[in-house]
């Protein structure tokens, strides 16, 4: 599959992993937009939330606490916004799932009607 998601979990492309278990993985986003910009992504490859499988369903929370637990080691320990794009509208780039993980500085909350 073209998925460029799917080709840095199996190792074909590399990255900068800090967390990996058979269900997830979290690496380094390649162009940050925060002092840490991280990506957390489910193995499982789909692209947006309302195809998900119940085991899918399962992951996300999983993979939710998951973050919650790392928080201190990945520095997030003074707190981090976590974002999900969905639509091209939206700024979704990659159709592999993934949940964007941003601190280590103060984020502003942007107006999007600027
Ligand atoms: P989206 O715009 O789909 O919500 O987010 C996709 C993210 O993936 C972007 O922040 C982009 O910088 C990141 N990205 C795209 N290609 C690569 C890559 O090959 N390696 C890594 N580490 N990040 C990537
Ligand atoms: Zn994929």
């Amino acid at each position: 599959m073209d998925c460029i998601f799917c080709k840095i979990i199996k190792g074909e492309i590399p990255s900068q992993k800090l967390y990996e278990d058979d269900k997830m993985l979290i690496f380094k986003d390649i162009s940050p937009k925060a002092k840490i910009h991280l990506l957390a992504v489910p193995k499982s490859h789909y692209g947006f939330l309302e195809q998900m499988s119940s085991q899918d369903q399962a992951d996300i929370g999983y993979i939710l606490s998951k973050i919650a637990a790392l928080k201190d080691e990945l520095g997030l320990n003074d707190g981090y916004r976590l974002t999900i794009n969905q639509g091209e509208s939206a700024g979704q780039t990659v159709f592999h799932l993934h949940i964007h993980i941003m601190g280590g500085q103060s984020l502003g909350w942007p107006d999007f009607t600027q």
